[in-house]
């Protein structure tokens, strides 16, 4: 039987969270209300989830020997992955000699690279993909731009939110691609994917919960990226039922292949009925923070709920809503959210300010969370209190 002792006692549960931004701050919310002790992972202090955990630690964890020497000091029950660098090669380790990774080691490490999962999907899953190609130097980088062909788009297979992402247009952008890849990779990153341009109609992410109830899918969530980073979401992102059908049949053999319990957010194109896979996070996705307003349980609480055994038999989704993410710009630890009681006049606005100590460049600090009677009055109503909300960037105070 599942059961959750007292908190902070041998009975009790541990979760350790490696990762501590805006959607890890919410896990550790929801992990709280099952009575489970938090403890909150990040290269920096202060990071959100730190903000409610019980404790926390500061290191690198791309760090193998720092990573293990935190979880053999902690002995977490539940170790969570919030973001994708993480030595996960010391996690697979920690898997077999009997610690608990969510959803498993093997889906933190294949995903942590994004030539991992691609080969797991197109090569051994058969799950159509855009055409592609890896590159490790400049010349294997010129061959794979010329195979794939113009327009292409040029990622760090160790990145994300658009780091070092460019699109190649025409010949002019290739050296300019090659070298915003080199500066935008993780650390030991260097080696690029070539991907081929996909004129895509729409992109969803479609959030799959596997748990003790079997898979269980949200209603799709549709997006817009900038710079490959997230702007705007809603749900349910409207789709004919055939592609539908398609996309949660992908989602289905990605995350049954990457198996484990907790939410998985499916990242698809989709062209008229065409549905295409573009990438999987074994963990709640930033689009799909608009859950938070939509559902009875937002992915945050389906993923705590999902990876601590318990069942997930229904996900209720309440109706049409969007978010919207707040990017703030700038070198300062101190900014202030203004005009707050303009941007929640109107019902049913939400708003989540994340706590995010300091920024240097450009940053998301904020989400606006907006629900009505169809997608269009959602989404509309977001952009209004987006619109009203005033962002004073400020010098720094220390
Ligand atoms: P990713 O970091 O792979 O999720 O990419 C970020 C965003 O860039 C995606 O959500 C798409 O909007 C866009 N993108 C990525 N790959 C492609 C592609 N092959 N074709 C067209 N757009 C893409």
């Amino acid at each position: 039987m599942a059961k959750i002792g007292s908190v902070m006692t041998p009975a009790g549960r541990k979760a350790l969270l490696l990762g501590s931004g805006e959607l890890g701050k919410e896990v550790a919310l929801e992990l709280q209300r099952y009575g489970v002790e938090v403890v909150a992972c990040d290269r920096y202090p202060n990071a959100p989830a730190m903000q409610v955990a019980h404790r926390s630690h500061v290191f690198n964890m791309l760090d193998p020997d720092e990573l293990r020497r935190v979880i053999e000091a902690e002995k977490p029950d539940h170790i969570i992955p919030e973001v994708e660098a993480i030595a996960t090669p010391v996690l697979v380790e920690l898997e077999k000699e009997g610690y608990n990774v969510t959803p498993t080691a093997r889906a933190a490490w294949l995903t942590m690279n994004r030539e991992g999962i691609r080969r797991l999907a197109a090569e051994e899953l058969g799950v159509t993909t855009s055409p592609y190609r890896f590159a490790s130097t400049r010349e294997e980088f010129d061959r794979a731009v010329k195979e794939i062909g113009i327009p292409c788009v040029v990622k760090p297979v160790m990145s994300s939110s658009g780091h070092g992402q460019s699109t190649i247009k025409s010949e002019a952008d290739i050296d300019h691609a090659w070298a915003v890849s080199q500066e935008g990779g993780r650390a030991g990153a260097g080696r690029v994917i070539v991907e081929g341009f996909v004129k895509f109609d729409y992109e969803i992410t479609l959030l799959t919960v596997r748990s003790l109830s079997g898979t269980t899918f949200c209603e799709p969530v549709g997006h817009i990226q900038e710079d490959g980073d997230y702007r705007y979401s809603w749900q349910p992102q409207p789709m004919s039922p055939v592609a539908l059908e398609k996309a949660r049949e992908i989602a289905r053999k990605v995350t049954d292949a990457l198996g484990g319990y907790g939410i998985f957010g499916v990242e698809l194109f989709i062209k008229g009925d065409e549905v295409i896979f573009s990438e999987v996070s074994p963990r709640p996705h930033d689009t799909g923070m608009v859950t938070m307003i939509s559902q009875d349980l937002s992915e945050f609480g389906l993923h705590a709920r999902a990876l601590l055994g318990l069942p997930v038999p229904e996900i209720r989704f309440f109706g049409p809503s969007a978010s919207r993410a707040v990017v703030v710009e700038g070198d300062t630890d101190t900014i202030e959210m203004d005009c707050l009681e303009k941007v929640l006049e109107e019902p049913g606005v939400q708003m989540r300010i994340f706590g995010k100590p300091e920024i240097n460049g450009h940053r998301r600090m904020a989400v606006i969370l907006a629900t009505a009677d169809s997608l269009e009055e959602a989404r509309a109503k977001a952009d209004r209190a987006y619109a009203k909300l005033k962002v004073n960037v400020l010098p720094r105070s220390k």
